[in-house]
């Protein structure tokens, strides 16, 4: 049997920001079987399912802890008729362009929005009043240290704002997303005026990880950074998008490090003038847990 893990394997091509360092160990997966028997080798040690590393940024020093990514098996598609089943590892403009095409309702709140369908369900991907959850009528996940293939409804899952109460590596497989059928053309409606507005209102000619972090309650998170007047600080390789300040860029060549420092920057500045303590969306790898403090990631340090 050939080795199936790869070791100090560069994780920044796995990731949209094109940043960071190395997984001490990464695997891909192309089925359920490989999936549970990956599990149950783990056997309860940390690792940490990887996408389409849309929301990730990857320390420079890359991570001490195995990485798994989901292939083959975990892409396919099935359209039912009031329902449609995706892997986990399908892209998510692949979701949206079946849903789409065949007018099912709801999905136009994820176009424009990169990354896999496992990524979504971990994040609960959407809008501010809306996430993937709220058409998810089951999905199949694997717990660490529990190698049998669990299907969680919703209320298990407690989805929130960008993000779901699951155990962290918890590794979803594939999930089941209601979506009944629509009027055609008005389905094509809202995809296309969603899209439109999304693109036009957030920096696609750059690399990014998509909105930096959550918006405060009752709060848009890109208004309390313009007050700071951080909006086009670039520091290194990264800059705060000119267009929505939420959106930290890789300009060419930027490192986790530069990205960071704007990072810490913005939230200090932010908790100094509103008092209010930004919280990140992006999920921060291989970051020391003092780091994670100072970011207001405390939800991520493990
Ligand atoms: C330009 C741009 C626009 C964006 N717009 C939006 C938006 O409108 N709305 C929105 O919600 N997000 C948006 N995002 C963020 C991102 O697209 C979503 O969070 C997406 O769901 C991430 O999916 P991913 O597969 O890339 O996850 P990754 O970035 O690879 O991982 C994110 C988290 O999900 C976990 N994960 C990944 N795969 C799995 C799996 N199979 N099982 C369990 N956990 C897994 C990872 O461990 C990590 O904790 C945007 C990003 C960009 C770059």
């Amino acid at each position: 049997m050939p080795e199936p893990w790869l070791f100090d394997h560069p994780l920044a091509p796995h990731t949209r920001y094109r940043i960071g360092g190395a997984a001490a160990r990464f695997r891909e997966l192309e089925t359920e079987r490989e999936a549970v028997a990956c599990v149950q080798e783990l056997d309860g040690r940390p690792y940490k399912p990887i996408g389409g590393g849309a929301n990730l940024l990857v320390a420079d020093r890359g991570v001490d802890f195995p990485v798994l990514a989901l292939t083959s098996e975990f892409r396919a598609v099935e359209v039912e008729e009031d329902a449609i089943v995706a892997g986990a590892g399908t892209a998510l403009p692949a979701l949206v362009q079946t849903a789409r095409r065949e007018a099912r309702c709801d999905f136009h709140h994820l176009e424009a929005v990169p990354g896999t369908v496992g990524g979504a369900l971990r994040m609960n991907a959407g809008t501010r009043d809306w996430g993937v959850w709220d058409v998810v009528e089951w999905a199949d996940a694997l717990f660490p240290g529990l190698p049998a293939v669990t299907r969680l409804t919703a209320a298990e899952a407690q989805p929130g704002y960008r993000d779901t109460g699951v155990p962290e590596g918890t590794l979803f497989l594939r999930a089941r997303l209601r979506a009944a059928r629509g009027d055609a053309q008005a389905v094509e409606r809202a995809h296309r005026s969603y899209r439109e507005e999304k693109v036009r209102n957030q920096p696609y000619d750059r690399a990014s990880c998509g909105s930096v972090w959550k918006n405060p309650p009752g709060q848009s998170v890109w208004r309390l950074i313009d007050a700071i007047g951080m909006r086009g600080t670039r520091r290194g390789g990264a800059q705060i998008s000119e267009l929505h300040a939420n959106f930290i860029l890789n300009m060419g060549g930027a490192t986790a490090g530069d990205v960071i420092e704007l990072m810490r920057e913005t939230r200090r500045r932010v908790l100094e003038r509103f008092g209010i303590g930004l919280v990140p969306e992006v999920r921060l790898w291989g970051c020391d847990p003092e780091l994670l403090r100072e970011l207001g990631a405390e939800d991520q340090i493990p």
